[in-house]
C-alpha cells in the first residue's frame, strides 16, 4: 500500500504529493487525513496523508517509507480533506497551507534542527572547539539554541563543516499540543483521623483548622489549589504547611482546560418569537426539514433580535441529532455573547477565539473532533470545526472583513460556509444590520434567499441620531474635539446616572509627532509611514514593522524645541473629557489598556456593572455591548475613514456608524445618537441618521456601477513586493503585460502602480489590478505567473502574493 503525501515544506516545487510506502506496523493507522512523519532529501518533515493508493508511477525500489504516523485517529475529516483540494484552488494556495488552516494552532508542526556528526567523518579531524561543543551527554546539539550563542568564527566553522558533510543537520518534527496541567489537593488520611487531628494542631494555628475544617465538611475529593485558598480564605502557605505535615496532599493532574468551567449557567428557554422572527424563521426551519441547502441573508436592524433567530435555528438543528456552526466576529465574541449561547446549549457549546491559549484553542478543537459538543462558537477560523454531521452554519454580522484571512490561504469565511452547507445539504445564515453590497445584490437577485427585520424587539425605538456638522462649530469659535451639543448631552447623562459610549474611529486619527515651526513629522526610517505616539512609554512606534524610538525632544530638522504630537488617539481624548466635565469616569478602551490577557472582558464587565460614566473607545467597542444603561453614543470624527484610498469606504463608514449607533437605548431607555463630522452631507452618514439601509444600498450600488467596482465587477490584486525598487517596478510592468496578453478582451488590467503605503519593512510595493465580470482564464493565467517565478522568489527578495478577492486595497 502507498500512501499519498502534501508535505510540509511551503514551496511551488514541493506543492503536489509525494508517494510513500507504508510499513506493515502502520497500515491499521495509515488514512487519509491523518498526519505522517516522512523523509523528503535529508530531512525529515512532517505531512497529510491524503490519499490510499495500490500502485504508484513512482519506482517501488527508489520509494521511501513512512517514518511514523503522529495522529491515531485522523484530525481532518473526509470531507475536509475535499475542501481542502477546493480551497487550495480557490485561493491559489500551497495545498499544504489550505491543510493546516484548518487545524488548531498547537496541531501545526514545529521543527527542531538537531545537528550531530557524520558517522562516516573521521571525527578527530573537526577543529578543536567544535569537537568541545559536542562533548554533551547528547552528543548533538541544537540548532536555534546553539545559533544565538556562538561567536562570528564559530558559526562559520560550523556552517563550513556542515556544508561539507562532516556533520549533519536533521529536521525533527514535534508538535506543541500540550495537555494543561494543574496543582490539586487531596485529603491524605480518612476524615475521621482529620477530625482528631484537628485537636493536636498547635493553639494558635487557627487557619490551619479553618483549612482542615473546611476540608471536612467538604463533599469534593480534591480541590484545585486556587480554588480551596479562596473559598476557604487562607493562604498558600496554610495549605503548605498541611502539605508538610502530611494531612494533606498535593498532586498535579491534567486538566481539559475549559475556559467557563466553574461558571455555571442558568438554563434560558425559547422565547416566543415576534412576528418577524416567525417569518424568518420558518424559511430556515422549512430548509433544514428538506434537507436542502439554502443561503438566507438575515438583514435585520441592531436589537431586532437577530441572535434568537439563530438560537432556535441551532435548537432545530440539535433536535435531529446535528451539529451547527456559529461564526461571530473576533472583538464581538464577548462573554455576553458567549453566555447566551451557553444559557441555551449548556456543555454543548464549544468556544474558539484567539484570547485562548493555543493549548486551550486545542482542547476546545477536541472536544469538537470527538463529539463531545454539537455547536461551535467561534471568530473565522471555526468555520473549519470539525463536525461531521451539519445542520446549520450561521455567520453573524457578515460583512465584517475580518472574515477574511489576510494571509495565505486567503479565504473568505462565507464562501467556506456556503460550501460546507452545499455538502451537508444544510442551510446557510448570514446576518447582519448592514449587510455587505455584495451580499444584499446576492439578496436580490434572489441567489440568497433575503430575510428582514426592521423592527426592535419589544417595541423598543430606534436612538435619534443627530449629526453635528463640526466646521459650523469652528466658525462660532469651538475648537475643542466636542460640539457643543455632545458636551451637553454628556453632562446631562452624567447628572442621570446614565451612560455614554464615546467612539472614535482609530484609522487615520492616531497621533505623530510634528514640529511646529517646520512641519517635520516623524517617519519610520523602513517604512513610509509616520510613527505613531504612545504616551504610556513616552515612545514612537510604527505600527506596520514595530520599529520604536524614544520621543524626540527637539526637532531633528530644525532643532526647534516647539515639536509636539498631534491628533487625538484615544488618550488625549481622556484627557480631554476630564478637563471638560471634572469628575467624569472614563473607561478607556484601546491597544494599551487591552494588551494583558482577559483585560478587554474586565473593563466591559466594570462598565456593565454601572462603573464609569463613560466607555471611551476605537473599533473594539462598536460591537456586541448590550448595556441597559447606555443611553448616548457620541461619535467623535465620523468621517476619518471616509477619505481612504478604499472603494469600499463609504461603505465601511456607513456599516460602523450604524454599528456603533445600535449600542444606544436598546432597553427601556430612549437611545440617543450624535455623530460629529466634517462631512455631515455626505450619504454613508445621513442614512444612518434615517436607519436606512435599503437607501444607503441603491447610492452605492449606483456608484460602484460608474467606477466599476464589485459587486458589479470581481477584482484580483497582484502585491509585487522587492528590497530593490527597480526590480519591483519591473516585474510589476512584465506581470501586466503577461495579464494583457492572456487575459479576455473584457478584463482590464490596471498598473502598475506604487501600493498606498509605498514602502514597509524596507519593502517596494507595487501592485495590479484586475478586474472582470467572465474570466475563465483567470485562474490558469495566475499559476502561470506564479510559475515564472517561483525561482526567483525562493532565491531572491521578490515576493508576489496574489488575492483573488481582496479587501484591503492598502
Ligand atoms: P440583534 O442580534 O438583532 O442585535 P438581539 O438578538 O441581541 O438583537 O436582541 C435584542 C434583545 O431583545 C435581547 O436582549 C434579546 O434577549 C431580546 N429578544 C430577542 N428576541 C426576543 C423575543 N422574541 N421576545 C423577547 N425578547 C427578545
Ligand atoms: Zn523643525
Ligand atoms: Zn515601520
Amino acid at each position: 500500500m502507498i500512501a499519498r503525501v502534501v508535505v510540509d515544506v511551503a514551496a511551488n516545487q514541493t506543492d503536489r504529493q509525494f508517494d510513500y510506502l507504508i510499513p506493515e506496523v502502520y497500515e491499521e493507522t495509515t488514512v487519509p487525513g491523518v498526519r505522517v512523519v516522512v523523509p523528503f532529501g535529508p530531512r525529515k518533515v512532517q505531512g497529510f496523508v491524503v490519499d490510499i493508493v495500490q500502485s504508484s508511477d513512482y519506482e517501488l525500489k527508489k520509494m521511501r517509507s513512512i517514518i511514523e504516523v503522529v495522529d491515531v485517529e485522523p484530525p481532518l475529516t473526509d470531507e475536509l480533506l475535499s475542501l481542502s483540494w477546493w480551497l487550495k484552488e480557490k485561493t491559489l494556495s500551497f495545498h499544504i497551507a489550505a491543510l493546516k488552516v484548518m487545524l488548531p494552532a498547537a496541531m501545526r508542526a514545529k521543527y527542531k534542527k538537531e545537528i550531530t556528526i557524520n558517522p562516516e567523518f573521521d571525527q578527530r579531524k573537526l577543529p578543536e572547539e567544535l569537537k568541545e561543543m559536542f562533548r554533551n551527554p547528547t552528543n548533538k546539539l541544537d540548532w536555534d539554541e546553539i545559533h544565538k550563542q556562538l561567536s562570528e568564527q564559530l558559526r562559520k566553522q560550523l556552517t563550513k563543516a556542515i556544508k561539507n558533510g562532516h556533520l549533519v543537520v536533521e529536521s525533527i518534527v514535534g508538535t506543541n499540543e500540550t495537555k494543561k496541567k494543574r496543582k490539586v489537593i487531596k485529603r491524605n488520611k480518612p476524615i475521621s483521623d482529620l477530625q482528631k487531628l484537628i485537636e493536636d494542631l498547635p493553639k494558635n494555628a487557627e487557619k490551619q483548622k479553618e483549612l482542615l475544617t473546611f476540608i471536612i465538611n467538604e463533599q469534593a475529593e480534591l480541590w484545585p489549589v486556587v480554588e480551596l485558598i479562596e473559598r476557604a480564605n487562607v493562604s498558600r502557605a496554610t495549605v503548605q504547611s498541611l502539605v508538610k505535615k502530611e494531612l494533606l496532599l498535593e498532586e498535579e493532574m491534567a486538566f481539559n482546560r475549559d475556559p467557563y468551567e466553574g461558571r455555571t449557567f442558568k438554563k434560558s428557554e425559547s422565547l416566543s418569537l415576534t412576528e418577524e422572527q416567525q417569518l424568518s424563521l420558518s424559511p430556515i426551519i422549512s430548509a433544514m426539514e428538506q434537507h436542502i441547502h439554502r443561503t438566507f441573508l438575515l438583514r435585520g436592524v441592531t436589537g431586532s433580535g437577530k441572535t434568537e433567530v439563530y438560537l432556535q435555528a441551532i435548537e432545530h438543528a440539535l433536535s435531529s441529532g446535528k451539529e451547527a456552526i456559529v461564526l461571530v466576529p473576533e472583538i464581538s465574541l464577548t462573554p455576553q455573547m458567549v453566555t447566551r449561547f451557553k444559557e441555551r446549549f449548556g456543555s454543548l457549546v464549544a468556544v474558539l477565539h484567539s484570547a485562548l491559549s493555543k493549548g486551550e484553542k486545542y482542547d476546545e478543537w477536541r472536544k469538537i473532533r470527538n463529539k463531545e459538543v454539537s455547536v461551535v462558537v467561534g471568530a473565522r477560523s471555526a468555520i473549519f470545526a470539525p463536525f461531521e454531521n451539519i445542520g446549520i452554519i450561521i455567520i453573524d454580522e457578515e460583512h465584517e472583513t475580518s472574515y477574511k484571512q489576510e494571509e495565505s490561504p486567503r479565504y473568505h469565511a462565507r464562501d467556506v460556509a456556503i460550501k460546507r452547507g452545499d455538502y451537508f445539504n444544510c442551510p446557510v445564515i448570514l446576518g447582519s444590520a448592514t449587510p455587505s453590497l455584495e451580499s444584499y445584490a446576492r439578496g436580490q437577485k434572489e441567489v440568497y434567499h433575503l430575510l428582514t427585520m426592521d423592527k426592535r424587539v419589544n417595541d423598543v425605538k430606534m436612538p435619534d441620531v443627530n449629526i453635528i456638522d463640526m466646521r459650523e462649530e469652528l466658525k462660532v469659535g469651538n475648537r475643542s474635539m466636542f460640539s457643543n451639543k455632545l458636551l451637553e448631552a454628556m453632562l446631562e447623562r452624567k447628572e442621570k446616572n446614565e451612560q455614554i459610549v464615546l467612539f472614535l474611529n482609530r484609522r487615520g486619527y492616531s497621533t505623530f509627532i510634528m514640529c511646529r515651526d517646520c512641519g517635520y513629522v516623524s517617519q519610520c526610517p523602513h517604512c513610509d509611514i509616520s510613527l505613531t505616539y504612545h504616551r504610556t512609554n513616552q515612545s514612537l512606534q510604527c505600527h506596520y514593522c514595530g520599529y520604536g524610538e524614544t520621543v524626540p525632544t527637539i526637532c531633528p530638522e530644525c532643532e526647534s524645541d516647539s515639536i509636539r504630537f498631534f491628533g487625538s488617539g484615544t488618550q488625549k481624548v481622556e484627557e480631554e473629557i476630564k478637563k471638560a466635565i471634572p469628575g467624569i469616569e472614563v473607561i478607556r478602551m484601546d491597544v494599551d489598556t487591552t494588551r494583558k490577557k482577559g483585560a478587554h472582558e474586565k473593563l466591559l464587565s466594570q462598565f456593565g456593572s454601572g462603573q464609569g460614566d463613560v466607555l471611551l473607545g476605537t473599533q473594539m467597542i462598536a460591537k456586541g455591548l448590550d448595556f441597559p444603561n447606555i443611553t448616548l453614543v457620541g461619535v467623535l470624527a465620523a468621517d476619518s475613514m471616509l477619505h481612504l484610498p478604499d472603494f469600499r469606504s463609504s461603505e465601511r463608514t456607513f456599516q460602523l456608524l450604524t454599528q456603533v449607533s445600535g449600542r444606544a437605548g436598546r432597553h427601556e431607555k430612549h437611545g440617543e445618537v450624535i455623530i460629529q463630522s466634517y462631512t455631515p452631507d455626505h450619504y454613508s452618514i445621513q442614512d444612518v441618521k434615517e436607519h436606512d439601509y435599503v437607501s444607503f444600498f441603491q447610492k452605492e450600488m449606483h456608484i460602484r456601477k460608474q467606477g466599476g467596482y464589485p459587486p458589479y465587477y470581481y477584482l484580483t490584486l497582484i502585491h509585487i513586493s522587492d528590497t530593490d525598487l527597480q526590480k519591483a517596478i519591473s516585474v510589476t510592468e512584465k506581470i501586466v503585460q503577461f495579464l494583457k496578453g492572456n487575459l479576455s478582451e473584457n478584463t482590464i488590467t490596471y498598473g502598475p502602480v506604487a501600493s498606498a503605503i509605498p514602502r514597509i519593512k524596507d519593502r517596494y510595493r507595487y501592485q495590479c489590478m484586475v478586474k472582470y465580470k467572465v474570466e475563465p482564464k483567470l485562474i490558469t493565467v495566475l499559476q502561470d505567473i506564479i510559475k515564472t517565478y517561483q525561482g526567483e522568489m525562493s532565491r531572491t527578495d521578490l515576493s508576489i502574493i496574489i488575492d483573488t478577492n481582496p479587501y484591503m486595497m492598502l
